[in-house]
């Protein structure tokens, strides 16, 4: 395959391409070919007088196009205007799915894609292209992470050069859709397309929570307007020019462990932030910073995977805000691509995605889809380890690059120290609940327990069972082996109890000294007996470490928990002291 590509300022220049891909066509190798028009030009006449040349001088190829906010041609960010590119395909199909009325219609768009891409053989990728974020974006992103297992999914909204408003369309050879979708699949045995994103940006400071959002728009963070983050900790106030204020700083919002980058676009009176992607409820969110080192560091390795797939044409889709960030160096992380093979693309309003291991879609912000493609085996040349070129940043972004370091740095520790506070807030809890010496419920803890499965009982109209244990002659132990032998017999005893308690439903606490309590929801007496009694035998039978042997007496208690209080507990002793009295190793029920 092939992919041929050029740039002009206006529709008059569309000509130039001709000569080329004629000439190229004329070698009679290639079976299909898809032009991508990206037009920085919002000027929709200006667009058609281009797509109409290319059906009139190339009939029967398919035409896509989106407006873009920055085009890419052979590796270059041309002045704005409109660029074209070619992919030439020996034996690969193109196909194109177009859905329009999709507002309203997002289930049924996305099901109608997903169906006619069934129908067509070996299909490798599906390109998609969108006007906005008008729809209901994640509905038709559900759809289509219904599509076979092996096919990658890419594509990128459109939107034009103004990052605080845009025009947003796509066309094709027939004209233009402000509410469409285009669904490009292309398919071959012999294709092979290899698409992977890069982002770069780092999470600053600590989390928060999104406690109110509705798609795009994020309402609240830990239940205050959302704006209030960039507020306090960005001083960034003007809402006015809020987007170009903030979009060095967006927000990284995670969803199944995938990071979300997501830049405001505008904010609302109530301080509501309306995004350029969906975020929901629940969601963890942080405050994130472009790194220009980890930037490079993610263009870098994608570089290292793209030259080892050995792709004959590159596409790029990346995100307006990069364009933004890089300022005049934006080209760094475009050009080393060209050095592999003939690169294309534009800058979107939003990126999307398919996650390779969990086959779900996803819309990104802030990110570069690269995207290489390729007929028939590797070609194997030898690496040359293309590389971002950097150089041309260090003058001037020295103390930026040292600064950036120092964020890293502060963050990185500042997250260290929360998450093991939270560690520590954690054991303190365990430890609130459980006894040290056996790791089961201490008195408090199962007294309370006790309180709460009673009400249930008692709410229920059913029965529960309250039984007591307590060690035979466990002063003796303590006597002949010495105080420490005496505990580890109690938390090997407690081990022994905890294997029991497991699946019936109940809970178990130390209730004191050598004795343990258990109470059992939904188990009357006689089931209790059995219990106990399995207890017993099997702590009877059970191997000590260091010593001989043990055993135990119970007193076990039905109650249908309407009466509670410290009769119950008496009644349940009184059971166990008969046990005791009548010889000890033994059950009583009261
Ligand atoms: P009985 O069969 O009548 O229950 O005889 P007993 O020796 O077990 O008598 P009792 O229940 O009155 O004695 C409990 C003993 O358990 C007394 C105390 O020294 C010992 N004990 C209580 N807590 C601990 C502990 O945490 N570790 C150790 N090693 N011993 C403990
Ligand atoms: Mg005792
Ligand atoms: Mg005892």
């Amino acid at each position: 395959m092939k992919q041929l590509a050029v740039s002009f300022n206006s529709a008059d220049g569309v000509e130039f391409q001709h000569d080329n891909l004629i000439k190229e066509l004329s070698k009679g190798i290639y079976r299909k070919a898809i032009f991508h028009v990206f037009s920085g030009i919002e000027d929709t006449a200006e667009i058609l007088k281009v797509t109409s040349k290319l059906k009139e001088d190339f009939p029967g190829t398919i035409i896509v196009g989106t407006l873009s906010a920055g085009e890419i041609c052979d590796g270059h960010i041309p002045p704005k205007g409109i660029s074209a590119s070619v992919l030439l395909f020996e034996n690969a199909g193109v196909d194109l799915i177009k859905c329009v009325n999709v507002k309203g219609n997002e289930k049924a768009s996305g099901e109608k894609i997903v169906k006619e891409a069934s129908k067509i053989k070996d299909v490798k990728a599906v390109e998609i292209l969108l006007p906005g974020t008008e729809f209901d974006t994640q509905i038709i992103l559900d759809e289509l992470s219904k599509l076979g297992d092996d096919i990658a999914v890419f594509g990128g909204y459109s939107g034009g050069h103004n990052l605080e408003e845009s025009k947003h369309f796509i066309f094709d050879g027939d004209g233009i859709d402000y509410d469409a979708i285009y669904a490009i699949v292309y398919s071959g045995k012999d294709l092979h397309i290899n698409v992977d994103k890069s982002a770069g940006w780092e999470k600053l400071g600590m989390p928060f929570k999104i406690t109110k959002a509705d798609g795009n728009r994020l309402v609240e963070i830990d239940n205050n307007p959302a704006v209030e983050v960039y507020e306090k900790y960005l001083k960034i106030t003007d809402r006015d020019s809020f987007a170009e204020e903030t979009f060095e700083f967006p927000l990284a919002a995670w969803q199944d462990n995938e990071e979300l980058l997501r830049h405001t676009i505008t904010v609302e009176d109530d301080g509501t932030l309306v995004l350029a992607g969906y975020v929901s409820e629940g969601m963890d969110v942080y405050l994130s910073y472009g790194n220009p080192d980890s930037v490079i560091n993610m263009v870098n390795n994608r570089l290292i995977a793209m030259e080892e797939f050995s792709p004959e044409a590159i596409l790029l889709y990346s995100c307006s805000v990069r364009k933004a960030f890089w300022e005049d160096f934006a080209e760094i992380e475009i050009k080393p691509f060209e050095d592999i093979a003939p690169v294309s693309g534009f800058y979107t309003w939003g990126e999307v995605m398919r996650n390779q291991d969990n086959n779900k879609l996803y819309e990104y912000n802030i990110t570069m889809l690269s995207i290489g493609m390729r007929e028939g085996d590797k070609k194997k040349n030898e690496s040359r380890g293309h590389k971002v070129d950097d150089s041309v940043l260090s003058g001037q972004s020295s103390l930026l690059k040292r600064l950036t370091k120092l964020v890293a740095a502060t963050t990185g520790e500042l997250q260290k120290a929360y998450s093991e506070q939270k560690e520590i807030n954690e054991k303190l809890r365990r430890m609130a609940d459980y006894d040290a010496l056996t790791d089961i419920y201490n008195r408090r803890k199962i007294e309370e327990m006790v309180v709460r499965r009673l009400n249930e009982t008692a709410a229920n109209n059913s029965v529960a069972s309250l039984i007591m244990v307590d060690v035979d002659h466990f002063k003796y132990i303590n006597d002949a082996y010495g105080h420490r032998t005496g505990d580890t017999v109690l938390h090997e005893l407690a081990s022994i109890l905890k294997q029991e308690v497991k699946g019936c439903g109940g809970n178990l606490g130390r209730w004191g000294g050598e004795e343990f309590f258990f109470v059992i929801p939904g188990m009357d007496k006689n089931a209790a007996y059995d219990f106990a009694e399995s207890l017993r035998k099997k702590v009877e039978n059970a191997k000590f470490t260091d010593i001989d042997g043990l055993t135990i007496s119970l007193g076990v208690l039905e109650t249908d928990g309407k009466d509670q209080g410290q009769e119950d507990y008496t009644k349940v002793d009184n059971a166990l002291y008969e046990a005791k009295a009548k010889g000890r190793n033994m059950t009583v029920v009261a």
